[in-house]
C-alpha cells in the first residue's frame, strides 16, 4: 500500500505516528494511506520554513513571481495527473475536477502580478521636503489548513500570494484526499522555488495544534467546517497569531414569480447537485416566493432529475459522483430522514440510488425536499450532499429575513427579471457573496473570497486584494533629508503642517 507523506524543505518524508486510511469513494475501498505527522514533524516543517524566510523575503517579486510563472505552466501540463488524483480520492468528476483546477490556477495568474500588487503607496511633500510611502512586508511562516472538497483549489487560494508577498509556508491539507495537494506542492520545487520555502504536512488535529501554538508561525489561513474554524481562530488569535479561518455554508436561492425558469432550473440542478454538493458554494435552499412558483419549480426539477448522471470520475458523461467517506453518506441520510420525520415531503428521494458495479460506493443519490420550514434540522444545518431543499415563501421580505436570520451567510443568490429588487436584494442581505440570475457566485481571483456571520472567522476574506493585506503587514516610512533651507529648530508642539 503506498503512503502519502510529506514535503519538508524540498524532499519526501514519511515520518508518522500512525497511518490513516485513504478511500477511493466510488469503490468503498482504500487505496493509499497517509502519514499522520508527530509534533516534531510539524516541528521540522516550520524550522525549515523559519530558515528559508531571510533569504525569500529579501528576494524581488519580479524573481518571485517568475516562479510562479514557471508553476502555471507545470499545473496546465499536469491537468491530467492532477484531475485523476482528485477524482481517484475525492470522487468529483473529471470535467468537475478540471473546473476546480482552473479556479486555482487563476489564483496562481494573479500572483504572477507580485511586482504590481506590492507596489506600495507614496506621497510626496507630505510636509516641506518631506516624502512618505507605506511598504506591505511579508509576516514570516505562514500556514494553511484546508478541506477536503477542493484538494487542489482552496489551497491554490493560500500558498501562491502567501509566497509572492516574501513569506514561507506550512501547508497542512486534508487527510481525506491529500495525493493531489502534495503533487501540485511538490510543483513548486520543479518550478524553481528554493527548498524550505514551501513545506507540506500531512496529519491530524496534533499537527494543526503544532501550526497553531509554534510562536514562529505568524498567520494562519484555514478552510473547513465551522466549528473547527471557531476553534482555530480562537487558538491561533490567542496565541498572538493573524487567522483568517472560513467555516461552513447554507446558501440560499430565492426564486421570483418572474424569474426565468429555465435558467432557474439549469442553474440550480448544478449548483444543488454538482460535486455531491460538496461545495461551500452549492446552493441547498430555494425559497420560492408564492405556491405557484413552487409547485412549477418542483415539478420541473423533479422530470430533470429524472435523467442526472452519477457515477465515477472517469466517465465524463456523468454529472456527478459520491460523497467522500461512509460515515458522511450515512449523514446525508440522516438528514433526509430527519427532513421526513419533521414534516417535509421527499419528493426525489436518494437514499436508495446505487452505482450498477458500484454498490459499496459512497452514493447518495440527488434529492429533492418539499415544504421545508425553518424550524427544521435539516435546514438549520450545513448538509453537504446533493440534497435541494425547497421553503415556500410570501414575498421577497420574509426570504430575506429568513437568510438573514440562519446562521451562515457565506452565498446567495436571486432569480428574477426585476432589477430594483435585484438591487435591493443585493444592496441589504447579510451574506458575503450574492449573485444575481447566477448560482455559484465565487468571486474571481482577482477580486476575494468570504462569507459573512458564521461563515468566517476574521476580519480579511482570502485571496485577491484582501489575500494582498492578510499575507503583509503595512509599514509607513516618512523621510526626510535635511537641507540649510528647511532646517527648523526643535518643536515642542504636535507636528502639523503649516
Ligand atoms: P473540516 O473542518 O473537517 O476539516 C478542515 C481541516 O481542518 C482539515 O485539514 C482537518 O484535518 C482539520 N481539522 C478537522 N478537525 C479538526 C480539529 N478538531 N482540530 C484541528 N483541525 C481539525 O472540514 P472538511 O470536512 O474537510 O470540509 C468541509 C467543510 O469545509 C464544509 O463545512 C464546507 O462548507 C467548508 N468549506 C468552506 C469553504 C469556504 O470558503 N467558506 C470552502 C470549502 C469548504
Amino acid at each position: 500500500m503506498s503512503i502519502v507523506g510529506h514535503f519538508i524543505n524540498g524532499a519526501s518524508n514519511e515520518t508518522h505516528s500512525r497511518l490513516q486510511d485513504i478511500y477511493n469513494p466510488a469503490t468503498g475501498e482504500v487505496s493509499r494511506q497517509v502519514a499522520i505527522a508527530p509534533k516534531t514533524t510539524v516541528e521540522d516543517a516550520i524550522s525549515a520554513a523559519h530558515a528559508a524566510f531571510p533569504q525569500w523575503r529579501d528576494t524581488p517579486p519580479m524573481k518571485r513571481a517568475r516562479i510562479m510563472f514557471r508553476y502555471k505552466q507545470l499545473l496546465e501540463k499536469r491537468a491530467d495527473e492532477i484531475c485523476r488524483l482528485i477524482g481517484q480520492e475525492h470522487g468529483k468528476i473529471v470535467h468537475d475536477a478540471a473546473g476546480e483546477l482552473q479556479r486555482g490556477i487563476e489564483n496562481v495568474e494573479y500572483a504572477c502580478g507580485a511586482p504590481e500588487i506590492l507596489k506600495g503607496e507614496f506621497s510626496k511633500n507630505v510636509g516641506p521636503g518631506i516624502n512618505s510611502w507605506s511598504d506591505f512586508q511579508p509576516l514570516g511562516v505562514v500556514a494553511g489548513i484546508t478541506p477536503f472538497n477542493f484538494p487542489a483549489m482552496v489551497p491554490l487560494w493560500m500558498y501562491p500570494l502567501a509566497l509572492v508577498c516574501g513569506n514561507t509556508f506550512v501547508l497542512k491539507p486534508s487527510e481525506r484526499d491529500p495525493s493531489a495537494t502534495l503533487y501540485i506542492g511538490q510543483l513548486l520545487k520543479e518550478a524553481g522555488l528554493p527548498d524550505g520555502v514551501f513545506n507540506i504536512v500531512n496529519g491530524d488535529k496534533e499537527a494543526v495544534d503544532t501550526l497553531l501554538t509554534d510562536k514562529r508561525v505568524k498567520a494562519v489561513s484555514f478552510v473547513g467546517s465551522t466549528p473547527v474554524a471557531q476553534y482555530i481562530y480562537a487558538t491561533a488569535t490567542a496565541n498572538g497569531k493573524r487567522c483568517q479561518a472560513l467555516g461552513g455554508a447554507k446558501n440560499h436561492a430565492i426564486v421570483m414569480p418572474d424569474a426565468d425558469m429555465e435558467n432557474v432550473v439549469n442553474s440550480l440542478l448544478g449548483a444543488a447537485f454538482g460535486s455531491s454538493g460538496e461545495r461551500c458554494m452549492a446552493l441547498s435552499v430555494a425559497v420560492a416566493i408564492g405556491d405557484d412558483i413552487a409547485d412549477e419549480l418542483v415539478s420541473q426539477l423533479k422530470d430533470r432529475m429524472s435523467s442526472l448522471k452519477m457515477g465515477v470520475y472517469s466517465d465524463k458523461n456523468n454529472d456527478f459522483g459520491p460523497v467522500i467517506t461512509r460515515e458522511h453518506q450515512q449523514k446525508v441520510f440522516g438528514h433526509i430522514t430527519s427532513a421526513e420525520q419533521q414534516g417535509a415531503t421527499i419528493v426525489v428521494d436518494g437514499r436508495k440510488t446505487q452505482v450498477s458495479g458500484y454498490e459499496n460506493g459512497f452514493f447518495v443519490g440527488a434529492t429533492l425536499i418539499d415544504n421545508v420550514t425553518t424550524q427544521m434540522d435539516s435546514y438549520q444545518a450545513e448538509i453537504f450532499g446533493p440534497v435541494l431543499q425547497v421553503i415556500r415563501a410570501k414575498s421577497m421580505q420574509e426570504a430575506m429575513d429568513m437568510i438573514d436570520e440562519h446562521e451562515y451567510g457565506n452565498g446567495t443568490c436571486i432569480y428574477t427579471r426585476d432589477g430594483e429588487a435585484a438591487n435591493y436584494f443585493a444592496d441589504y442581505i447579510q451574506v458575503g457573496m450574492v449573485g444575481i440570475n447566477i448560482p455559484l457566485p465565487v468571486p474571481v481571483s482577482y477580486h476575494s473570497f468570504g462569507g459573512w456571520k458564521n461563515s468566517l472567522f476574521g476580519d480579511l476574506h482570502a485571496y485577491g486584494p484582501d489575500g494582498v493585506r492578510f499575507y503583509t503587514r503595512r509599514k509607513t516610512i516618512t523621510q526626510r533629508w535635511p537641507s540649510a533651507n528647511l532646517r527648523e529648530g526643535a518643536e515642542f508642539s504636535m507636528p502639523t503642517m503649516k
